[in-house]
């Protein structure tokens, strides 16, 4: 009997969901450990309040004295809190977040000892980073980075330890994370975005992307998860056979929560009420075991830094309720695969959501203005798009058997194609005071403020505009949304440069009033975007070549993915937007290549050991079995046993043929996979992993999983789809 499989899978029938204690009312413990700002007005000063707020809202700089003082009280409150170390909280390149605890406890002589955090080092640390991913920015003499502190996102206690969110840079200045090209493109996108607000009001200070997050998991018994050698390795099955029942009968996804299930998911509320992540919905998703939880959105820096502590916390938490959670983008082949769809928009500080349809016709002149550019922002950028979101997990959703598609399209709805359709007809240059009021009346200001048709209905566009605010559904539930909102946010803001470049010189050069520039250049746009606008089934052939003829990229892969990220232009628009200079794009790229060849380098590997090591020697002993039976009926029956043992000699014959076909399989992989070793170029080594390496792996699982229906169930060593996916 196959002994870990069968011991897994009695321990997840033993579970109970776990009792947990819960506050009466959530908002009032919401935030309890971030020094927010009621925190702060507790423990700062006056001025070390001030000082950090107008370091929040302007990004000036804190002062050594000051920063003296807000350390201190951010010790005080921690303690409060229960904490005894503190850390620099980042974001590597490795895609998970970073800590090293130093304790606030120092030694000051003769037996004596104080809790000490100075000012110094909570703006700047060193943490021994030699091991993070660097793409050659640093060389290994100076593996040295720093973190310094990011105000924007605040402190908080996590355990025992106060977290403060921090960039990763070298020593010369370049990013080597997440967060830094990410504020410099909100930087970016602020100062285009109010330039343009500028036309409609001239109060606008400030304007801050948004971003609300939808993540997906899979929740399966932590028992049954850690018998599978490639779930633990890999964070997915690489083999398996589809159990006889899927999610062909939605009743997962319509059907109540499990109590175990809902026991983590309030457990992990709770935590993230503290934490001041403000969770607000949960659901069972399309696949069997699938859940989404979603936040109220937010500032986008904060917004990212809240889904990596939330992936973090997620794993933690569901330690107490034995479950493993599966952030992968497919963790099982033949059930829907995990996304994270990133909520976007903008708005201003006096008040308005930039792509929000509005009451009157000016506030729609200005909606349609943001509207349109970030259409056309799509449109000239859509590879970039694509590629911010390319990953080797990702690749088993788009492009592979899962909409959303490889393609990158936008979706609009209805009313606004209509409305898009009668601004493309207006009059070249100056307009009449009749079109200009017919316009305003009938077109602009007939937009209502509530579009039927863009709720979720079209579950297949990578990129959907959802009544206010676009939604990119096409990023992977286990990315970092940091990298998608850069190039999102960094696209939107040359955009709107462009934009008011244009309408300025209509306005200065040709005398036009201000609203016949915007709607003549507006005009334009809707006339060169066309080729991006898609409201049809994503994920669909005739799509596929449709693409194909208006020019859009269809890149299946990472590598060919990735690849326009160190063209010229993409180059271009990165250093002159100011987020990230030519070294820095470049290292990314090279970092993303590596990381792609690691990681199916190490699927390659498992499934070659599980191969050979799991399944051809159950199959083996299998056959043994086999062969003793018909043994026995031939003692038994002479020369008849045929009669009986025609089954037997067939399954014997097969299980012969698959074994062969494994082992040799295997062993071709493995010779692709020396040669490509001794290759020093990072693309086509990449090239060579994806196109040489990886199509062995659906080879050698069509095997396995025969051979997982032949067998003795008895016998099988590997926890089956169906004990993984219907466990609840
Ligand atoms: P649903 O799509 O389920 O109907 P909503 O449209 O209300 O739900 O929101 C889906 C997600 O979009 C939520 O996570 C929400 O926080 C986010 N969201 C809503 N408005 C905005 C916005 N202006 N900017 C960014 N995200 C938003
Ligand atoms: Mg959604």
């Amino acid at each position: 009997m196959s002994t870990l499989r069968f011991f897994a899978v009695k321990e997840s029938l033993k579970r109970k969901p776990l009792k947990i204690e819960e506050p009466k009312r959530r908002s009032e413990v919401f935030g309890a450990n971030v020094f927010n700002e009621t925190a702060m007005r507790q423990y700062l000063t006056k001025e070390a309040l001030s000082s950090i707020m107008e370091a929040i809202t302007k990004g000036t700089k804190i002062d050594r004295v000051l920063a003296d003082h807000i350390s201190t009280g951010m010790k005080e409150w921690a303690i409060s809190k229960g904490a005894t170390h503190y850390t620099h909280w980042f974001q590597p390149l490795t895609g998970a977040t970073a800590e090293k605890h130093d304790a606030f406890f120092e030694t000051i002589g003769d037996g004596m000892a104080i809790e000490k955090f100075g000012g110094s080092q909570l703006v700047q640390q060193e943490p021994d980073a030699s091991s993070f991913p660097h793409g050659g920015i640093r060389n290994t003499f100076e593996a040295r980075g720093y973190t310094a502190w990011d105000p924007t996102s605040p402190a908080f206690v996590y355990g025992t330890t106060l977290c403060i969110p921090t960039v990763f840079v070298s020593y010369t200045g370049e990013a080597l994370d997440y967060k830094t090209p990410l504020l410099r493109a909100l930087h970016a996108v602020d100062k285009a975005a109010v330039a343009v607000c500028k036309y409609f009001d001239k109060n606008v200070k400030k304007v801050s992307a948004s971003l609300g997050w939808e993540q997906e998991y899979f929740l399966i018994d932590a028992a049954l998860a850690t018998s599978r050698p490639d779930i633990v390795l890999t964070g997915r099955t690489l083999l398996g056979h589809s159990p006889a029942k899927g999610q062909q009968l939605d009743d997962h996804y319509f059907g109540s929560i499990p109590s175990r299930a809902m026991a983590y998911m309030r457990d992990l509320e709770n935590e993230c009420m503290l934490l001041g992540i403000p969770v607000k919905t949960r659901h069972n998703e399309v696949a069997p075991n699938q859940f989404e939880l979603a936040p109220i959105f937010e500032e986008a820096n904060l917004a990212v830094d809240h889904n990596s502590l939330l992936m973090d916390v997620m794993q933690k938490v569901a330690k107490r309720h034995n479950f493993s959670v599966l952030m992968h983008e497919k963790p099982f082949a033949g059930v829907n695969g995990s996304g994270k769809h990133n909520n976007w928009s903008l708005s201003t500080d006096t008040g308005i959501n930039l792509l929000s349809p509005g009451k009157t016709p000016m506030s729609n002149l200005q909606f349609l203005t943001f509207f349109i550019n970030t259409i056309k922002a799509v449109q000239t950028h859509e590879e970039l798009l694509r590629a911010a979101i390319a990953s080797a997990s990702n690749d088993h959703r788009l492009g592979a058997n899962e909409a959303p598609p490889a393609i990158i399209s936008v979706f609009i709805g209805a009313q606004l194609t209509k409305v898009l359709e009668e601004l493309e007809t207006v009059t070249k240059g100056k307009l009449s005071p009749q079109e200009k009021t017919d316009l305003k009346l009938n077109v602009v200001g007939k937009i209502p403020e509530i579009l039927l048709d863009n709720t979720d209905r079209n579950r297949t566009s990578p990129f959907a505009f959802t009544g206010n605010k676009f939604e990119f559904r096409a990023v992977g539930s286990k990315a970092n949304c940091a990298n998608p909102m850069t190039v999102l946010n960094t696209i939107v803001a040359k955009q709107l440069i462009d934009f008011k470049e244009e309408v300025d010189v209509l306005i200065d050069k040709k005398s036009m009033k201000k609203d016949d520039a915007i709607f003549n250049v507006l005009r334009e746009y809707i006339k060169t975007s066309k080729a991006i606008l898609f409201e049809g089934n994503g994920y669909s052939e005739a799509w596929e070549k449709e693409a194909k003829k208006r020019g859009l990229s269809n890149n299946k892969t990472t590598p060919a993915a990735l690849k326009v990220k160190i063209a010229k232009p993409s180059v271009e628009l990165f250093e002159n937007l100011g987020v990230m200079n030519e070294v820095e794009t470049k290292a990314r790229y090279e970092i993303e290549m590596e990381e792609y060849i690691l990681r199916v380098q190490i699927e390659s590997r498992v499934i070659g050991d599980i191969a050979r090591n799991h399944v051809v020697p159950t199959a083996v002993r299998y056959q043994n079995i086999l062969i003793e039976n018909v043994k026995g009926l031939k003692t038994i029956y002479g020369e008849k046993f045929k009669d009986f043992a025609k089954e037997q000699l067939t399954i014997i014959e097969e299980i012969s043929k698959h074994i062969e076909a494994i082992n040799s399989l295997v062993t071709k992989m493995i010779d692709e996979r020396k040669s490509l070793n001794s290759e020093t170029n990072i693309e086509k080594k990449a090239n060579g992993y994806c196109n040489k390496v990886k199509p062995f792996f659906d080879d050698i699982r069509y095997h396995c999983d025969k051979l997982e229906l032949m067998i003795d169930d008895e016998l099988w060593p590997l926890t089956k789809y169906r004990e993984l996916l219907f466990t609840k």
